[in-house]
């Protein structure tokens, strides 16, 4: 204890300098003064890490650490929406209290910390476990929103998740009525997609509809340096949830605490995290859907979210949020340009803006609704006309760029063609899953998608079915050849020939499947992640074996796809036209192209969403993780 006591004089020592350089130093004065002009446009391209609003006088932080200072003209209310939408961190200093109180308090406050760090390290020194006083409470960032003024109409584009969440919306605004009625309450529910597609968005007017408190923390906020705060905070929160019920919980951010439990430790930071992981499954398992409460969680990266958190009574519902397409970015233009009751010029045709935006999430959207309308102000227009829009996207598209994520035309046709050809080679293979729909949106990494959907949850596949789906896996890099030449294949292709090669090994050594080798498994790292490579039970004869026949399979059924798509060629440029003009077609209309140039099709059409899904998701990077939730082994 002597060793604290010393320990506390040069803390007070040191919190007397600092509170002695306050009151007599004068405070740091700005590096530089610009216009509020210039201050908006560094805001939109989130140059901006935070802001100080005090009256008028704005003082800010960059994100390379300048401090900058503008002042807001009289009469300007938007400051804080504009912030906040582009991500700032907004701290509001009330004018009437900037006397001296405030400045005392400032001054005080580095004591008050230095105090709060002491007392703290005394905890954490006298066991950790003393709960004498919430620590946690003091700083929890749970925000409590009575009544969140968004209502569904606020959510553009996404017409099937909102028919979707509309159980959710009945459940809180009366849920026992809605048990009575023979509805099984929802609890937890998952929402991916990637950033900045309206998940919070769409949490906040689900509570907005339902008429209930939106109590929200970012996943982030639980993560701290010091153990056992981030599982306080988390009580806290179902605290707070269970006083304001019925309501709607919203973690943000979730795989900040939810990461799968990696066995390897490293330090401090990993205990806490699994404890809060473990806290925030102790609440999720403790509350009864019955309280009227009901949990839902963000993230843009399901694939790694510990296992643990999507068992059932837990988040056992996942929602895709997707970016949306052509006709959904029409929507959400709209809609910004309404809600800010923005003046069109004649020439402004949102189609063409939709059109030319391919890619972009609904905040990117929003952002150049605002941007066109700046930049009309400051070129002095009464309306904001093409021109704006144009410019306005120009630069939105850059900031995509630089962040690798736009997508050009000519990329664009090329995943057409890709997908394409994943979705015609399936169809035309009987023992194929039947196809759901193709997609040329790009979410997360993954740049296209096609849907393809099994009759009902399979434990066992014939050597036909497992050949089927290797083909179909080689209809994208086939379609590439057949439109592209042997010289314009394209790097697309990497996970379905990874996932084309797994499956012509496994048929080949694990599941014994060739008349060369006969009924053999083979324990190899390939199969059998426990095993370290090189297997000593099998002879390089057989070995070589192995390997030849994998690659006659895959030659084999590379061959056989781009043979298909070379025969229906014509039937294949038509689909791809319809698809880059909608960028997403479900199978139906595939199937009435097909028809046209009467293309014998051997499979059909499955449109019922099921758990087990084939998903045949494409990328361009090497590391890119799997669009959605990983499907069971
Ligand atoms: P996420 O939580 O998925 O990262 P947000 O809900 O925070 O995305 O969206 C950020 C902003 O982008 C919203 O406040 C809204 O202005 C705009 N936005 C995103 N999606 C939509 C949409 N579908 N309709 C209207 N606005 C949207
Ligand atoms: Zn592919």
């Amino acid at each position: 204890m002597q060793f604290s006591k010393s320990l506390l004089i040069w803390f007070l020592i040191g919190a007397m300098m600092i509170l002695a350089f306050n009151l007599f130093g004068s405070r740091p004065v700005a590096d530089n003064k610009v216009s509020f002009t210039e201050f908006v446009q560094m805001v939109n391209e989130s140059k901006i890490k935070e802001a100080t609003i005090k009256g008028e006088e704005v003082t800010a932080v960059t994100v390379d650490g300048k401090r900058i200072e503008t002042v807001i003209p009289t009469g300007y209310d938007k400051i804080y929406d504009i912030l906040t939408e582009n991500g700032v961190k907004v701290n509001v200093i009330p004018t009437e209290n900037s006397s001296w109180l405030v400045t005392l308090l400032i001054s005080w406050l580095p004591i008050l910390l230095f105090i709060g760090l002491w007392i703290f390290m005394m905890r954490q020194m006298s066991g950790g476990s003393n709960r004498a006083f919430s620590f946690a409470k003091s700083k929890a960032k749970v925000y409590l929103e009575e009544k969140p003024d968004v209502k569904l109409d606020d959510v553009a584009g996404m017409d099937e998740v909102k028919e979707e969440v509309k159980e959710l919306i009945d459940f809180l605004r009366e849920p026992q009525r809605f048990q009575k009625l023979g509805g099984r309450a929802p609890k937890g529910i998952l929402f991916y997609g990637d950033p900045g597609v309206g998940k919070t968005l769409l949490a906040r007017a689900i509570a907005g509809e339902a008429n209930v408190p939106f109590i929200s923390i970012s996943g982030s906020d639980f993560v701290e340096m010091f153990v056992g705060v981030g599982a306080a905070r988390v009580r806290d929160l179902f605290e707070t949830a269970k006083k304001n019920a019925p309501c709607l919980v919203f973690i943000d951010e979730i795989d900040a605490v939810g990461r799968a439990r990696s066995g390897v430790g490293f330090g401090g930071g990993h205990d806490e995290r699994e404890q809060t992981l473990n806290q925030l499954l102790v609440e999720l398992d403790g509350f009864d859907a019955n309280e009227g409460i009901i949990v839902i969680a963000a993230t843009n990266r399901p694939d790694i979210l510990d296992p643990a958190l999507l068992r059932p009574g837990r988040f056992d519902r996942q929602i895709s949020v997707p970016k949306p397409d052509v006709k959904g970015r029409y929507e959400i233009l709209k809609v910004h340009i309404n809600k800010k009751k923005i003046p069109l010029g004649d020439d402004v045709d949102l189609m063409v803006i939709a059109r030319g935006t391919p890619g972009f999430s609904g905040a990117d959207l929003a952002n150049v609704v605002n941007e066109a309308a700046l930049l009309a102000a400051r070129r002095r227009k009464e309306k904001v006309t093409m021109k704006e829009f144009e410019d306005a996207m120009d630069r939105i598209m850059m900031g995509l760029e630089r962040k690798g994520m736009a997508i050009t035309p000519d990329e664009k046709e090329k995943i057409a063609y890709h997908e394409v050809g994943h979705a015609l080679v399936g169809v035309m293979q009987e023992a194929a899953d039947p196809l759901h729909k193709i997609s040329i949106i790009p979410r997360g990494m993954a740049l296209g998608v096609t849907v393809n959907l099994p009759e009902e949850d399979r434990h066992l596949y014939s050597k036909k079915e497992l050949m089927a789906r290797l083909l179909q896996l080689f209809g994208g890099r086939a379609a590439e050849e057949v439109f592209y030449g042997k010289d314009g294949i394209t790097t697309g292709a990497e996970n379905d020939l990874m996932r084309a090669t797994e499956l012509a090994y496994r048929i080949v050594a694990s599941w014994g499947m060739t008349d060369e080798l006969g009924p053999i498994h083979v324990p190899t790292s390939r199969n059998n992640p426990f095993m370290p490579s090189g297997s000593p039970d099998i002879s390089e004869e057989t070995a070589r074996k192995i390997d030849e026949q994998v690659r006659k399979i895959l030659v084999e059924s590379y061959e056989k796809a781009r043979n298909i798509i070379e025969l229906y060629k014509d039937a294949v440029i038509d689909i791809v036209e319809l698809l880059l003009d909608k960028e997403t077609i479900s199978c139906d209309e595939m199937f009435k192209i097909l028809k046209e140039h009467n293309v014998p099709v051997m499979n059909r059409c499955r449109k019922k969403e099921v758990e087990n899904v084939n998903v045949i998701s494409d990328s361009s990077a090497p590391d890119a993780p799997p669009g959605g939730i990983p499907a069971p082994a």
